[in-house]
Protein backbone atom coordinates (compact mmCIF):
# COMPACT_ATOMS: atom_id res chain seq x y z
CA UNK A 1 0.00 0.00 0.00
CA UNK A 2 1.09 3.42 -0.58
CA UNK A 3 0.84 5.49 1.99
CA UNK A 4 1.63 8.86 0.46
CA UNK A 5 -1.35 10.50 -0.76
CA UNK A 6 -1.92 11.42 -4.09
CA UNK A 7 -1.79 15.14 -4.18
CA UNK A 8 -3.88 17.05 -7.52
CA UNK A 9 -2.54 20.91 -8.49
CA UNK A 10 -3.98 23.39 -10.44
CA UNK A 11 -1.75 25.92 -11.62
CA UNK A 12 -4.25 28.79 -12.79
CA UNK A 13 -2.24 31.57 -14.24
CA UNK A 14 -3.05 34.37 -16.45
CA UNK A 15 -0.86 32.94 -19.95
CA UNK A 16 -1.47 29.23 -19.10
CA UNK A 17 -2.72 26.36 -17.58
CA UNK A 18 -1.11 23.56 -15.60
CA UNK A 19 -2.58 20.48 -13.88
CA UNK A 20 -0.81 17.88 -12.59
CA UNK A 21 -1.22 14.98 -9.85
CA UNK A 22 1.61 13.43 -7.78
CA UNK A 23 2.97 13.30 -4.28
CA UNK A 24 5.86 15.42 -4.33
CA UNK A 25 8.46 17.12 -7.26
CA UNK A 26 10.24 13.78 -7.66
CA UNK A 27 6.74 12.04 -8.17
CA UNK A 28 5.07 14.19 -10.62
CA UNK A 29 2.03 10.91 -12.07
CA UNK A 30 0.77 13.19 -15.00
CA UNK A 31 1.26 16.98 -16.24
CA UNK A 32 -1.01 18.57 -18.70
CA UNK A 33 -0.31 22.68 -19.81
CA UNK A 34 -2.29 24.66 -22.21
CA UNK A 35 -2.32 28.40 -22.67
CA UNK A 36 -5.45 30.18 -20.53
CA UNK A 37 -8.04 31.23 -23.18
CA UNK A 38 -11.87 31.13 -21.85
CA UNK A 39 -12.67 30.19 -18.36
CA UNK A 40 -15.11 27.63 -18.96
CA UNK A 41 -12.68 25.82 -21.55
CA UNK A 42 -9.86 25.82 -19.10
CA UNK A 43 -12.07 24.04 -16.21
CA UNK A 44 -13.67 21.57 -18.47
CA UNK A 45 -10.11 20.79 -19.49
CA UNK A 46 -8.71 20.81 -16.06
CA UNK A 47 -11.92 18.45 -15.09
CA UNK A 48 -11.28 16.11 -17.53
CA UNK A 49 -7.33 15.80 -16.78
CA UNK A 50 -8.15 14.92 -13.12
CA UNK A 51 -11.25 12.66 -14.00
CA UNK A 52 -9.17 10.46 -16.33
CA UNK A 53 -6.60 9.67 -14.31
CA UNK A 54 -5.92 5.90 -13.48
CA UNK A 55 -6.45 7.19 -9.63
CA UNK A 56 -8.33 10.20 -8.29
CA UNK A 57 -6.11 12.37 -6.24
CA UNK A 58 -7.23 12.34 -2.66
CA UNK A 59 -7.39 16.42 -2.95
CA UNK A 60 -6.49 19.13 -5.54
CA UNK A 61 -5.18 22.72 -4.74
CA UNK A 62 -5.72 25.72 -6.88
CA UNK A 63 -3.07 28.25 -7.05
CA UNK A 64 -4.89 30.77 -9.37
CA UNK A 65 -3.89 34.73 -11.08
CA UNK A 66 -5.98 37.25 -9.29
CA UNK A 67 -7.69 39.19 -7.79
CA UNK A 68 -8.96 36.45 -5.68
CA UNK A 69 -11.26 35.68 -3.44
CA UNK A 70 -9.88 33.22 -0.52
CA UNK A 71 -11.68 33.74 2.32
CA UNK A 72 -12.66 30.66 3.63
CA UNK A 73 -15.74 31.94 4.83
CA UNK A 74 -16.57 34.04 2.39
CA UNK A 75 -19.88 33.04 -0.27
CA UNK A 76 -17.65 33.74 -3.14
CA UNK A 77 -14.63 31.82 -2.01
CA UNK A 78 -12.53 30.14 -4.99
CA UNK A 79 -13.29 33.35 -7.36
CA UNK A 80 -11.30 35.09 -9.42
CA UNK A 81 -12.75 38.55 -9.05
CA UNK A 82 -12.57 42.08 -10.91
CA UNK A 83 -10.09 41.00 -12.79
CA UNK A 84 -9.67 42.79 -15.86
CA UNK A 85 -8.93 39.81 -18.48
CA UNK A 86 -11.75 39.21 -20.63
CA UNK A 87 -13.81 36.68 -19.53
CA UNK A 88 -12.44 35.82 -16.16
CA UNK A 89 -14.48 38.29 -13.97
CA UNK A 90 -16.04 37.08 -11.05
CA UNK A 91 -15.31 33.11 -12.20
CA UNK A 92 -15.93 30.42 -9.66
CA UNK A 93 -12.30 27.98 -10.06
CA UNK A 94 -13.07 25.61 -6.62
CA UNK A 95 -17.01 24.80 -7.23
CA UNK A 96 -16.77 23.19 -10.65
CA UNK A 97 -13.94 21.43 -9.84
CA UNK A 98 -15.36 20.32 -6.21
CA UNK A 99 -18.19 19.45 -7.61
CA UNK A 100 -17.00 17.54 -11.05
CA UNK A 101 -13.91 15.64 -9.17
CA UNK A 102 -15.65 15.09 -5.73
CA UNK A 103 -12.55 15.58 -3.39
CA UNK A 104 -11.50 18.51 -1.56
CA UNK A 105 -10.15 21.64 -3.06
CA UNK A 106 -8.08 24.59 -1.13
CA UNK A 107 -7.21 27.77 -3.10
CA UNK A 108 -5.54 30.56 -2.83
CA UNK A 109 -3.23 33.11 -4.80
CA UNK A 110 -0.38 32.04 -7.04
CA UNK A 111 1.95 33.08 -5.00
CA UNK A 112 0.58 31.91 -2.01
CA UNK A 113 0.54 28.73 -3.43
CA UNK A 114 4.19 28.91 -4.66
CA UNK A 115 5.29 29.69 -1.15
CA UNK A 116 3.61 26.97 0.53
CA UNK A 117 5.18 24.76 -2.57
CA UNK A 118 8.57 26.32 -1.41
CA UNK A 119 8.11 25.22 2.29
CA UNK A 120 7.21 21.89 1.51
CA UNK A 121 9.63 21.05 -0.59
CA UNK A 122 11.74 23.61 -1.55
CA UNK A 123 13.88 26.50 -0.59
CA UNK A 124 11.83 27.85 2.76
CA UNK A 125 11.84 23.69 4.09
CA UNK A 126 13.58 24.16 6.91
CA UNK A 127 11.44 27.77 8.03
CA UNK A 128 8.26 28.75 9.28
CA UNK A 129 8.01 32.64 9.05
CA UNK A 130 9.22 33.61 5.34
CA UNK A 131 8.53 35.89 2.67
CA UNK A 132 8.04 34.82 -0.90
CA UNK A 133 8.42 37.50 -3.56
CA UNK A 134 8.04 36.90 -6.97
CA UNK A 135 8.78 39.25 -9.62
CA UNK A 136 7.08 38.66 -13.41
CA UNK A 137 4.66 40.74 -15.07
CA UNK A 138 3.38 41.96 -11.82
CA UNK A 139 4.87 41.68 -8.67
CA UNK A 140 3.24 39.62 -5.76
CA UNK A 141 4.00 38.66 -1.89
CA UNK A 142 3.20 35.86 -0.14
CA UNK A 143 3.79 35.80 3.89
CA UNK A 144 3.98 32.86 5.47
CA UNK A 145 3.70 33.13 9.07
CA UNK A 146 4.61 30.47 11.74
CA UNK A 147 3.21 28.13 8.95
CA UNK A 148 0.48 29.40 7.81
CA UNK A 149 -0.71 31.42 4.64
CA UNK A 150 -1.25 34.93 5.82
CA UNK A 151 -4.54 36.34 4.75
CA UNK A 152 -5.97 39.59 6.75
CA UNK A 153 -8.98 41.83 5.40
CA UNK A 154 -8.16 40.10 2.35
CA UNK A 155 -4.14 38.12 0.75
CA UNK A 156 -2.03 41.00 0.70
CA UNK A 157 -0.72 42.86 -2.55
CA UNK A 158 2.83 43.82 -1.74
CA UNK A 159 3.85 44.56 -4.62
CA UNK A 160 1.84 48.13 -4.48
CA UNK A 161 4.43 49.66 -1.76
CA UNK A 162 5.70 52.55 -2.50
CA UNK A 163 8.83 52.99 -2.69
CA UNK A 164 11.56 55.92 -3.39
CA UNK A 165 12.66 56.87 -6.48
CA UNK A 166 16.38 55.13 -7.47
CA UNK A 167 19.03 58.40 -8.17
CA UNK A 168 18.76 59.34 -11.77
CA UNK A 169 15.75 57.53 -12.37
CA UNK A 170 12.58 59.52 -13.93
CA UNK A 171 10.86 56.69 -14.94
CA UNK A 172 6.78 57.88 -14.15
CA UNK A 173 5.81 54.45 -13.26
CA UNK A 174 3.45 51.55 -14.85
CA UNK A 175 1.04 51.21 -12.05
CA UNK A 176 -2.49 52.38 -13.28
CA UNK A 177 -3.46 52.93 -9.62
CA UNK A 178 -0.41 54.54 -7.96
CA UNK A 179 2.32 55.04 -10.48
CA UNK A 180 5.21 54.79 -9.02
CA UNK A 181 4.99 52.11 -6.82
CA UNK A 182 6.88 49.04 -6.45
CA UNK A 183 5.05 46.92 -9.85
CA UNK A 184 5.07 49.93 -11.10
CA UNK A 185 8.48 50.52 -11.09
CA UNK A 186 10.30 47.51 -10.98
CA UNK A 187 7.84 44.26 -12.54
CA UNK A 188 8.94 43.12 -15.82
CA UNK A 189 6.81 45.68 -18.10
CA UNK A 190 7.72 48.74 -15.91
CA UNK A 191 10.91 47.77 -17.09
CA UNK A 192 10.40 47.28 -21.02
CA UNK A 193 8.56 50.87 -20.47
CA UNK A 194 11.81 52.66 -19.06
CA UNK A 195 13.88 51.16 -21.22
CA UNK A 196 12.20 50.88 -24.43
CA UNK A 197 13.11 47.42 -24.71
CA UNK A 198 12.05 43.70 -23.30
CA UNK A 199 13.44 43.08 -19.85
CA UNK A 200 15.06 40.10 -21.90
CA UNK A 201 16.95 42.02 -24.41
CA UNK A 202 18.73 44.38 -21.58
CA UNK A 203 22.24 43.34 -21.45
CA UNK A 204 24.23 42.51 -18.44
CA UNK A 205 26.09 45.05 -16.85
CA UNK A 206 23.17 47.65 -18.18
CA UNK A 207 22.31 50.54 -15.78
CA UNK A 208 18.49 48.77 -16.16
CA UNK A 209 19.69 46.15 -13.59
CA UNK A 210 21.31 48.45 -10.81
CA UNK A 211 17.83 50.69 -10.70
CA UNK A 212 16.15 47.54 -10.36
CA UNK A 213 18.12 46.00 -7.61
CA UNK A 214 17.45 49.29 -6.41
CA UNK A 215 13.99 49.08 -6.03
CA UNK A 216 13.61 45.26 -4.77
CA UNK A 217 16.13 45.69 -2.46
CA UNK A 218 13.79 48.58 -0.50
CA UNK A 219 11.10 46.43 -0.91
CA UNK A 220 12.86 43.12 0.84
CA UNK A 221 14.44 45.91 3.21
CA UNK A 222 10.78 46.88 4.13
CA UNK A 223 9.58 43.57 4.33
CA UNK A 224 12.59 42.48 6.78
CA UNK A 225 11.64 45.05 9.21
CA UNK A 226 8.08 44.27 8.80
CA UNK A 227 7.41 40.63 8.90
CA UNK A 228 10.59 39.64 10.50
CA UNK A 229 11.18 36.85 7.74
CA UNK A 230 13.08 34.19 8.44
CA UNK A 231 14.20 33.42 5.41
CA UNK A 232 13.54 35.95 2.17
CA UNK A 233 13.32 33.91 -1.47
CA UNK A 234 12.81 35.70 -4.55
CA UNK A 235 11.19 34.40 -8.05
CA UNK A 236 9.72 35.44 -11.35
CA UNK A 237 10.73 35.71 -14.31
CA UNK A 238 13.01 39.11 -13.86
CA UNK A 239 14.33 36.89 -10.94
CA UNK A 240 16.03 34.73 -13.83
CA UNK A 241 18.91 37.44 -14.09
CA UNK A 242 21.52 36.40 -12.45
CA UNK A 243 23.14 39.56 -11.17
CA UNK A 244 19.97 40.70 -9.74
CA UNK A 245 20.75 38.64 -6.32
CA UNK A 246 23.84 39.55 -5.80
CA UNK A 247 23.25 43.19 -6.18
CA UNK A 248 19.84 43.17 -3.88
CA UNK A 249 21.62 41.36 -1.20
CA UNK A 250 24.86 44.73 -0.86
CA UNK A 251 22.05 46.74 -1.09
CA UNK A 252 20.44 45.57 1.83
CA UNK A 253 22.98 44.86 3.76
CA UNK A 254 24.37 48.50 3.12
CA UNK A 255 20.74 50.43 3.62
CA UNK A 256 20.04 48.38 6.73
CA UNK A 257 22.79 50.12 7.95
CA UNK A 258 23.93 47.14 10.71
CA UNK A 259 20.44 48.17 12.27
CA UNK A 260 18.71 43.80 12.71
CA UNK A 261 21.83 42.42 14.39
CA UNK A 262 20.92 39.06 13.26
CA UNK A 263 23.67 36.74 11.77
CA UNK A 264 21.06 35.13 9.53
CA UNK A 265 21.37 38.64 8.00
CA UNK A 266 24.67 40.26 8.97
CA UNK A 267 27.28 37.21 8.11
CA UNK A 268 24.57 34.45 6.03
CA UNK A 269 22.75 36.85 3.46
CA UNK A 270 23.56 34.41 0.81
CA UNK A 271 21.42 31.85 2.57
CA UNK A 272 18.77 34.68 3.84
CA UNK A 273 18.00 35.79 0.56
CA UNK A 274 17.65 33.23 -1.97
CA UNK A 275 16.15 31.79 -5.15
CA UNK A 276 13.43 29.48 -4.72
CA UNK A 277 13.86 25.89 -5.50
CA UNK A 278 11.59 24.93 -7.38
CA UNK A 279 12.12 25.99 -10.87
CA UNK A 280 9.66 25.60 -13.68
CA UNK A 281 6.59 23.80 -11.61
CA UNK A 282 6.83 25.96 -9.14
CA UNK A 283 3.48 26.99 -9.52
CA UNK A 284 1.89 23.50 -9.99
CA UNK A 285 4.11 21.90 -7.12
CA UNK A 286 2.86 24.66 -4.84
CA UNK A 287 -0.67 23.97 -5.98
CA UNK A 288 -0.13 20.06 -4.75
CA UNK A 289 1.22 21.73 -1.32
CA UNK A 290 -1.95 23.33 -0.93
CA UNK A 291 -4.08 19.99 -1.32
CA UNK A 292 -1.97 18.47 1.29
CA UNK A 293 -3.44 21.06 3.59
CA UNK A 294 -7.02 19.07 3.35
CA UNK A 295 -5.78 16.05 4.30
P1 LIG B 1 4.22 35.82 -15.12
O1 LIG B 1 4.53 36.88 -14.12
O2 LIG B 1 3.52 36.35 -16.33
O3 LIG B 1 3.55 34.62 -14.55
P2 LIG B 1 7.09 35.44 -15.32
O4 LIG B 1 7.32 35.32 -13.86
O5 LIG B 1 7.89 34.56 -16.22
O6 LIG B 1 5.58 35.24 -15.72
O7 LIG B 1 7.41 36.95 -15.69
C1 LIG B 1 7.37 37.42 -17.00
C2 LIG B 1 8.14 38.73 -17.03
O8 LIG B 1 9.50 38.47 -16.67
C3 LIG B 1 8.17 39.40 -18.39
O9 LIG B 1 7.96 40.80 -18.22
C4 LIG B 1 9.57 39.13 -18.91
O10 LIG B 1 10.04 40.20 -19.69
C5 LIG B 1 10.37 39.01 -17.65
N1 LIG B 1 11.47 38.04 -17.83
C6 LIG B 1 11.37 36.72 -18.07
N2 LIG B 1 12.60 36.15 -18.19
C7 LIG B 1 13.49 37.14 -18.01
C8 LIG B 1 14.91 37.23 -18.02
N3 LIG B 1 15.68 36.16 -18.25
N4 LIG B 1 15.48 38.43 -17.80
C9 LIG B 1 14.72 39.52 -17.57
N5 LIG B 1 13.39 39.51 -17.57
C10 LIG B 1 12.76 38.35 -17.79
ZN1 LIG C 1 0.39 49.87 -7.62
Amino acid sequence: MDATPLYGGIEAGGTKFVCATGTGPDDVRAEIRFPTRGSTEALALAIEFFRTQPKLPSAIGIGAFGPVDSDPASSTYGYITNTPKEGWQNTDLVGPVRRAVGVPVVFDTDVNAAAVGEHHWGAARDVNTFLYLTVGTGIGGAAIIRGKRHHGLMHPEMGHILVPRAEGDDFEGKCPYHGQCLEGMASGPAIAARWKMAATDIPAGHIAWRIQAHYLAIAVINFIVTLSPERVILGGGVMQRSELLPMIRTIVLDRLRGYIRRDEITRHIDSYIVAPALGDRAGVLGAMALAAEAL
